[in-house]
């Protein structure tokens, strides 16, 4: 057992709003949304980020963002949304377990900062 933030809520042992969850991926509502949907998307396999992920890999990192475009789809907001991985501290990457984030609902702009 680690004591990785993401894992321990894919374990249920620190709540979460539960999106959706299947047997390679767990969808949570992000705890500071930074848009009207702001989901994370992550690999039950603990990966520590996208620098660390192997060829081997290279399905459930994919399953991750088809997982996203399924709920972008649910929730309606597929005039335009946004999926992003933040990769390392000068990205902004905090939590050390792969995961994409989905935003949208509102408008989003570009670059992002
Ligand atoms: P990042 O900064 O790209 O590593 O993203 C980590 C994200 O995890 C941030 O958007 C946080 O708001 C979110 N987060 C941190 N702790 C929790 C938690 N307990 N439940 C849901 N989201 C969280
Ligand atoms: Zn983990």
């Amino acid at each position: 057992m680690n004591d990785c933030l993401f894992c321990r809520i894919i374990r249920g042992e620190i709540p979460s709003k539960k999106i959706y969850e299947d047997e390679h991926t767990f969808a949570f509502e992000d705890i500071n949304p930074q848009a009207p949907t702001h989901a994370l998307i992550i690999p039950k396999e603990h990966i520590g980020g996208l620098k660390e992920a192997t060829a081997e890999q290279a399905e459930i990192v994919g399953r991750c963002h088809l997982t996203a475009a399924n709920i972008a789809r649910q929730r309606g907001i597929e005039e335009g949304y946004r999926t992003v991985l933040n990769v390392g501290p000068g990205a902004g990457q905090s939590v050390f377990h792969l995961h994409v984030h989905l935003l949208g609902g509102r408008s989003l702009h570009w670059p992002p900062g």
